[in-house]
């Protein structure tokens, strides 16, 4: 796909086609691609000289937008009104927000499970929108370096994403005007990096560990003959370098004499304080003391202070590594490589902690901060056709499953399982002549779905009437190697099939979704009503259908009154549904029922009886 050609007199590139590699991280963002000439991979800087897009975005009082650096300049001095960390809130809804961090922007929470939404002024962004942004100034660097259109990309994800996350990034990819070729989790493009697993003959155990700004995941990788098989993955979604920050936040407010509200309160402090700690926290990456002012006062932390703040943090993500190597099923023994990612793995205390887990010395020679999109790049080459040698595999890191009676969790495809996976499994009816099966698609651990995570809800309707337990409802998972997830149901009596992609509620964001979202709230009245009225007309027609089968079969054995009375309850119903009026229907529907009902049984008698003649001759 990639046409590249140098053009020898300007040393200029000229490509006709580039797929760039992107880490969209919660702290910082950057571009890269596999370099024409050194066919090694780069990080792209602009004229700014970083690698590094801050992922932030500042809105200013006349609507002006600034991203990266630019809006770092705002953090201090208009908090309100910049945005950081937009990934922790990337396919979350409100409920999934009730632990997370205080931050000095406004959420809209109603306590609802609908989506975030992230208010400026007088603007409401969604997560995705946000991230767009972001994304939108990595393909305008990338399109100002390459003096080329850049539409094409591989994005990173952290491997604990889960199906709404990754559609969400993918959401925000499209937002921005790029084509996302592939989702790739950020340990195993941290391991292409390496170069780990090249070379055809190779067999290596790799621990893979990410510490960013926001999220941390450990992962274990088997690479044999340059296949990337994930085997297993643990992290948190919700510790990273912020925690670290927010642990010195804490330890000045101290020192400072604040009190919490004091510091709550008070929303460009709370800015200049993470600042503050930030800058002492890289300080003490190579330093023992660190000293400053805040509000004309003196702050100062030192190397054990720090390690000794961080060290239920890290403690944690140690806990995660050796989960992550319980469930690879290999000890500390059979791991070849430690790969440190992350800006956070710059810490010392940090490599000390992973170096003496895992028993060996980490590798941290590829800067950890660009590590990543260096990986997105290569995969982007291999994408391109430039590289075939390379296969990924990747694993879903959250159990997906579907709702059965009394809410428990069916998981269909359990956690750790190789993409692309597929897996089905066959339900029946509850009730006798149900026309429709709800399926509920639930992510996650638990076993009951309420404390799991909802991805996505249809009704397959059209089934014949049946007694309970005779239909069979098929349902097959299939995540395709981007890691959607697709859902079909079939009934195989009948074959009425219902097929859906699983896209989290939100769906596709751009502008329009967002105002059917908030449509579904203001007319969730109307619409709870419009349902019931098509369930239970398609429960009459069903019904009806049902009726005049059994009695062209059947009508030797039924009374000519008890044909008129049926005849008379199916136009009742017909009326019903004609003028749309739910209970005319429903109670219609109860009244064929009831005429029904004793010659259907009188019938299924004589067919019992005639069964049992013909057994006996
Ligand atoms: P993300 O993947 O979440 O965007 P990064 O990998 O860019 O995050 O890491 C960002 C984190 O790394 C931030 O919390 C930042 O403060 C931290 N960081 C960067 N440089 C250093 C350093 N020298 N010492 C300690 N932490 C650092
Ligand atoms: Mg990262």
């Amino acid at each position: 796909m990639a046409k590249i050609a140098i053009n020898i007199a300007t040393g200029t590139l000229e490509q006709k086609e580039v797929i760039v590699g992107i880490d969209l991280g919660t702290t910082n963002s950057l571009v890269a691609i596999i370099h024409p000439e050194t066919k090694q991979p780069i990080a792209l800087k602009d004229i700014d000289q970083t690698t590094l897009v801050p992922s932030l975005l500042h809105f200013g009082a006349h609507g002006e937008m600034h991203v990266g650096n630019e809006a770092k300049l705002y953090l201090k001095t208009d908090s309100s009104n910049t945005i950081y960390s937009v990934k922790r809130l990337l396919g979350k809804n409100y409920n999934d927000l009730k632990n997370t961090q205080k931050l000095s922007y406004k959420i809209i929470d109603n306590e609802t499970d609908s989506l975030v939404k992230i208010q400026v002024g007088d603007l409401f962004f969604s997560p995705i929108e946000l991230s767009s942004f972001i994304l939108k100034e990595l393909k305008h660097r990338a399109e100002h370096v390459l003096k080329m259109n850049v539409s094409k990309c591989v994005i990173t994800v952290p491997a604990f994403f889960n199906d709404a996350q990754r559609q969400a990034t993918r959401d925000a990819g499209k937002l921005a005007g790029l084509e996302v070729l592939r989702i790739i989790n950020e340990p195993t493009a941290a391991s292409l990096a390496y170069g780990i697993g090249t070379k055809s003959d190779e067999t290596k155990n790799v621990a893979v560990y990410d510490l960013g700004g926001g999220t941390f995941d450990v992962s274990i990788l088997k690479i044999t003959d340059g296949i990337f098989d994930v085997v297993s993955t643990h992290g948190d979604t919700y510790l990273g370098g912020d925690d670290f920050d927010n642990e010195i936040v804490q330890h000045f407010t101290q020192q400072l004499g604040l009190t919490n509200d004091e510091f709550q309160s008070n929303a460009n402090l709370i800015s200049i304080l993470r600042l503050e700690a930030e800058s002492a926290k890289k300080h003490l990456s190579s330093n023992d003391v660190y000293e400053s002012t805040v509000m004309d006062k003196r702050v100062s932390i030192t190397q054990s202070e720090f390690e000794n703040a961080i060290q239920s943090l890290v403690d944690k993500t140690i806990d995660s590594c050796a989960t992550a190597l319980k469930e690879s099923e290999l000890t500390t023994e059979e791991i070849d490589v430690v790969v440190m990612v992350g800006g956070s793995t710059r810490v010392p205390y940090v490599k000390k902690r992973v170096s003496a887990f895992f028993k060996k010395q980490v590798n941290d020679s590829v800067n950890p901060d660009e590590v990543v999109a260096l990986g997105a790049a290569i995969q982007a080459d291999i994408l391109a056709g430039n590289n075939k040698e390379v296969l990924l595999l990747d694993i879903t890191p959250l159990s997906l499953g579907i709702e059965t009676m009394g809410g428990l969790m069916d998981v269909l495809i359990p956690r750790n399982s190789k993409i692309p996976s597929r897996a089905g499994r066959q339900y029946t009816t509850q009730k006798d002549g149900q026309s429709s099966m709800r399926i509920a698609v639930y992510q996650g651990e638990r076993d009951l779905v309420s404390d799991n995570r909802k991805l996505a809800e249809f009704n397959l309707t059209g089934i014949p009437g049946m007694p309970a337990g005779l239909p069979k409802v098929d349902i097959q998972f299939l995540i395709n190697a981007d890691g959607i997830l697709k859902v079909k149901a079939t009934e195989l009596r009948s074959g009425v099939e219902q097929i859906i992609e699983v896209k989290p509620q939100y769906g596709l964001t751009d502008e329009e979704v967002e105002n059917m979202l908030m449509a579904s709230i203001t007319n969730a009245k109307e619409d709870i009503q419009l349902r019931s009225l098509i369930e239970a007309t398609t429960e009459g027609q069903t019904q009806i259908e049902f009726t005049q089968n059994f009695l062209s079969k059947h009508k030797q054995y039924i009374t000519e009154e008890e044909l008129l009375a049926t005849e008379n309850a199916i136009l009742e119903i017909k009326k019903a549904i004609d003028a749309k009026d739910k209970n005319a229907i429903m109670a219609a529907n109860e009244s064929l029922n009831t005429i029904s009902s004793p010659y259907a049984e009188r019938v299924m008698d004589i067919a019992i009886a005639e069964a049992m003649k013909g057994k006996k001759v």
